[in-house]
């Protein structure tokens, strides 16, 4: 297995430098069993690249999109329809919102999250540093945490990097986010730095944590750092370095997808992912359109996770291989066709356009169902064709035919 080709030669000095980086300390990830991650082929033109990721709750393909169950349900879905019919290895759940409802105790007092929600797949959490940031008011940001009000009902609480991680552990999921500081766009240089600084002394704490009194579950739950620096290739440089000493099981790249042009955040990912130990997965959080998916895979990303799918299906906004269709939208009325004639889904398989659209106009709960579940199955059956096309060696066709909008008739 090679290194995987940039997409931008500047970077391939440090491609070739923390390759090596990563090939020392492969022994000591070897001992860690079950948790791993295999790579199985490498897109010679692109970099993009196929593999597995062993976890405690079963294999996950990649590259992969894991659909977002802030919850611990992903709205509207059942988790049948979410193995059945989307065959969704993975999903995400969301730590601020279960810390605060129902409780971390509450879930751990019950056997974590799997049984909780009857999940028997993968899961992983965020940090839930996001939500915080966007969500609650008269947040506090101090070198030992973050001070928060909820805002469900104004209660105030501390976020730190070691307390995220035991929160995580309750929650018993597979793959945990450090706390991380998602740095605002736009953000003058100044500013992304100390906030960039601040993430990588909260994960070097966390994995201090992680690694020091709760090492007896590291080998269950895997940890992930987040490289952070705002919209500046430089400062990003220097968190994946930094956060390269943890010799993490995974990495991730965040603060994406908060308001910048998307070539902005391509470019950050171009930076950054060639940098990061190619035996490690590599997770790009809150992205992104379907027609982005190769664009981050191209760039050797292996993990992404949005809650566009299934937020828009509740909207009424489905992504077929025809392009977007606006459900409501008149023409639809007496439309006797599938939402997409090359959807296999169980809405595509017994429904027709005019239908959902009257479940849309008429509130019916069902539409949200029908719809998450035709738009999630779009999303992971792309993932799955690329991931293929990346093992058969055509994942250049592949992308060319998705910039083309070749897509729309996959
Ligand atoms: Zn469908």
């Amino acid at each position: 297995m090679g290194v995987q080709m940039t997409l931008d030669g500047s970077v391939h000095q440090e491609v070739q430098r923390n390759v090596r980086v990563s090939k020392a300390s492969e022994s000591y990830h070897e001992s860690l069993e079950p948790f791993h991650f295999e790579l199985e082929a490498v897109c010679p033109d692109t970099g993009a690249r196929a593999g597995k990721l062993h976890t405690p709750h079963g294999i996950v393909p990649t590259p992969i999109f894991m659909p977002v169950g802030t919850q611990a349900t992903v709205k509207g879905m059942m988790p049948r329809d979410l193995e059945e019919e989307v065959d969704a290895p993975i999903i995400l759940s969301n730590t601020y919102h279960l810390f605060l409802r129902p409780g971390h105790k509450t879930v751990e007092a019950l056997g974590g999250l799997h049984p909780f929600m009857n999940w028997p797949r993968a899961i992983l959490t965020d940090s839930g540093g996001f939500q915080v940031f966007s969500l609650s008011e008269l947040r506090k940001v101090r070198e030992d945490g973050v001070e928060f009000r909820s805002h469900l009902n104004g209660d105030r609480h501390v976020f730190t990097p070691e307390g995220t991680v035991d929160v995580q552990l309750a929650l018993g999921s597979d793959i945990m986010m450090v706390l991380d500081e998602c740095t605002e766009y736009p953000a003058s240089y100044e500013r992304a730095r100390s906030s960039m600084e601040l993430t990588t002394r909260w994960a070097r704490r966390a994995f201090d944590h992680y690694r020091g009194p709760r090492a007896d579950l590291e080998s269950a739950h895997a940890l992930f750092p987040i490289v952070q620096g705002g919209m500046h290739g430089d400062l990003r440089v220097a968190s994946a370095e930094s956060l390269m000493e943890l010799n993490a099981y995974g990495y991730a790249i965040g603060g994406l997808s908060v308001g910048e042009p998307r070539p902005e955040s391509l470019a950050m990912v171009e930076v950054v992912a060639p940098m990061l130990p190619s035996n490690k997965p590599r997770y790009v959080m809150g992205v992104g359109l379907p027609e982005e998916l190769p664009e981050y895979v191209a760039r050797g990303v292996d993990m992404m996770d949005c809650v566009m799918p299934s937020r828009n299906a509740r909207n009424g906004c489905l992504f077929t291989s025809e392009g977007r269709i606006v459900i409501k939208n008149a023409k639809h009325k007496e439309d006797g066709g599938p939402l997409d004639p090359k959807c296999s889904c169980y809405t595509c398989r017994n429904f027709s356009r005019a239908y959902l659209r009257h479940l849309f106009l008429a509130q019916e709960i069902l539409f949200s169902t029908l719809g998450t579940i035709h738009n999630l199955r779009y999303y992971l059956d792309i993932m799955r064709r690329m991931r293929g096309s990346i093992l058969d060696g055509t994942f250049p066709q592949f992308l060319a035919g998705m910039r083309l909008g070749a897509n729309r008739e996959a």
